[in-house]
């Protein structure tokens, strides 16, 4: 293809993407193909030659198409949601199309500088201090693994990444045990080890970390000769919301002088607005936030904001400079690769700066507050059904059930099939979690064209596919 030929079917694509965004709610949410279906309509073998957009496109609607589930469908209501509002895809475009890699100052003066004002942008949307600074990362679970290398390193001195983990004491790193799967994985990456991951109990309608369990288990692993590293918070768990007591739990981790990570990957949009802040007291004290404005905000894919109290801790962890990649003769300015384990970065600035001058502040904070009332609101209706149970409390948008009507016997089994049958319906898409052993069905709505409509007409769906059932 020759540029020349290029914004014809450039044309083709944004009316493609409009058309698609415009009637995305008259398709099932969930893709309805089998296991296969899209690999086996996929030549085994790369064409010899080259074919024309014509085929490529049609087949991309052909074969592509009936195999995605819908993300931006105004009533996906499962997992959490993954927006892209209108102006942040056409920024995405627009950073596909200059295709800069930021991972220095100076291999884009401009990306580098728009994400410094746009981290700071939304340290201010969500009202941190200005002793924060914030990059750029690619998803939650890369924030939470360089947060907990930090911990790592300064708890040993800044000696593990020369010397490595052998021979020194075993480092502790603690988190309730309503934490997502991300924190695990950062542990194991950064050679800490599973079993140095403690779990601490929960507590309470928000089933948060209990302080003082916090605290006996921080004496037991001093009495046992470990080390204590950090703590992890968790606010707005992925299965039903779970919220630590944020003061209490960084009063004991600052009694034993431990690194603070807050993984608030999906609420942290919700912090836009004041009124749900009380949701995280005292979080200006923690060390490093991460949330993500490609969950709830409307940012387009991937966009993860990780705010630092103290940067230099983490520049210190991870910054690598061989002469090839040193910028002489600048001072002042930010290689926000020394802030993250990759060194190429995409223009993700970009985004958040058209949605934002889009939307406004308020205007983003309007969508959440709509999203958090029609759920209550949904909340509400389904509590009146005498056959149906609310497993959870609401936590921002989020909230768990489960259909216990009498002649159930297995209510495991029947909520499992509850689910499934609504998601082959093509609707409404829900997902399950395990709440204290038992099978239950989450909903949260976040969706960015969702309507009060797409919400409440989920009390349908959710009523009468599960009384077909018995
Ligand atoms: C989604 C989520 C994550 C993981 O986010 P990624 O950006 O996909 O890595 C981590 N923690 C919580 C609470 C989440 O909801």
């Amino acid at each position: 293809m020759k540029w020349n030929e290029f914004s014809e079917w450039g044309r083709k694509v944004a009316d493609w993407t409009q058309d698609y965004h415009l009637t995305v709610g008259d398709r099932p949410v969930r893709a309805m193909t089998e296991p296969g279906q899209v690999l086996n309509a996929l030549p085994q073998t790369p064409p010899e030659d080259g074919e024309g957009m014509e085929a490529i496109f049609r087949d991309f609607e052909d074969i592509v198409m009936p195999g995605i589930t819908h993300w931006q469908h105004p009533r996906f209501f499962a997992y959490f949601t993954s927006n892209a509002a209108a102006p942040s895809v056409l920024a995405e475009f627009l950073a596909s199309a200059i295709a800069p890699q930021c991972m220095l100052w100076q291999t884009s003066p401009a990306a580098t500088e728009m994400e410094t004002r746009m981290m700071d942008w939304l340290r201010q949307a969500l009202d941190l201090p200005d002793q924060f600074q914030g990059v750029i990362q690619d998803s939650a679970s890369s924030a939470t693994l360089a947060a907990v290398l930090t911990m790592r390193e300064k708890a040993l001195n800044w000696q593990g990444n020369s010397q490595g983990l052998f021979g020194q004491k075993a480092l502790r790193i603690y988190c309730s045990s309503e934490v997502h799967t991300s924190i695990d994985r950062a542990i194991w990456v950064a050679g800490i080890g599973q079993q140095n991951l403690i779990r601490i109990p929960i507590k309470g309608d928000w089933r948060g970390m209990d302080p003082d369990a916090l605290e006996a288990a921080i004496q037991a692993a001093l009495a046992a000769g470990h080390q204590p590293a950090g703590v992890i918070l968790c606010v707005g768990g992925t299965g039903v919301g779970a919220t630590d007591p944020v003061d209490k739990v960084l009063d004991v981790a600052e009694k034993h002088g431990l690194y603070t990570h807050v993984d608030a990957a999906w609420a942290g949009s919700a912090m836009i607005c004041p009124e749900y802040r009380h949701f995280w007291p005292g979080v200006e004290r923690a060390d490093s936030i991460v949330f993500n404005p490609h969950k709830w905000l409307g940012v387009q894919f991937d966009c993860s904001a990780h705010f630092l109290k103290n940067p230099d801790d983490l520049v210190q962890t991870l910054a690598i400079s061989p002469e090839y990649l040193k910028t002489h003769g600048h001072d002042g300015i930010i290689n926000y690769s020394e802030w993250s384990v990759p060194l190429g970065r995409r223009f993700r600035a970009l985004k958040i700066w058209f949605l934002i001058r889009t939307y406004g502040v308020e205007g983003l904070r309007q969508r959440l507050r709509n999203h958090i009332n029609w759920s209550n609101q949904l909340h509400e209706k389904l509590k009146l059904e005498p056959d149906f149970e609310i497993t959870s409390v609401p936590m921002w948008s989020l909230w768990s059930f489960r259909y216990t009507p009498d002649s159930a016997a297995d209510l495991d089994d029947l909520n499992l099939r509850l689910v499934n049958a609504i998601n082959d319906d093509g609707r409404i898409y829900l997902t399950q979690t395990r709440l204290d052993g038992d099978l239950v069905i989450r909903f949260q709505a976040g969706q960015f064209e969702t309507t009060e409509t797409d919400v409440m007409m989920a009390f349908d769906v959710i009523t009468e596919i599960a009384r077909s059932l018995t």
